[in-house]
């Protein structure tokens, strides 16, 4: 849309507002476009020819690398529970071997510490 400075002088007070005058808006995509502005000219990273809400498509604005950064923390942060998962899994197992021996019966105990005595006294002999 294009403004005419001339016809805001109707509408506003006199000597009131700043001086108005035409105005080029650049984009970072390359895009220009007039308005109305106490500023010769404006830049803008973003407008309404590139922003992915008016073209529809899916685009990533990445300004200072940021989802560079996103993506190298998420790989960290999926390390690290890589690296707890297994901690975990070796905690389990360690955990599964008292277990073992717990379902030894009694006698079965009883089995195995006469022969370990029995192994110490031919190492004694
Ligand atoms: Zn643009």
């Amino acid at each position: 849309m294009q403004v005419n400075p001339g016809i805001l002088h109707f509408v506003m007070k006199k000597d009131i507002h700043p001086k108005l005058n035409t105005c080029v808006v650049t984009c970072a995509c390359g895009n220009t476009f007039t308005t109305v502005s106490t500023l010769p000219s404006i830049t803008v990273e973003i407008c309404s020819a590139c922003h992915p809400f008016y073209t529809g498509q899916s685009k990533f604005v990445d300004t200072e690398g940021r989802i560079d950064k996103f993506s190298r923390r998420l790989k960290l942060a999926e390390e690290k529970k890589k690296k707890a998962d297994e901690l975990k899994a070796i905690k389990s197992s360690k955990k599964k071997g008292p277990e073992v021996l717990k379902e030894m019966t009694l006698k079965e105990m009883l089995q195995k510490a006469k022969a370990e005595e029995e192994s110490k006294k031919q190492s004694e002999e």
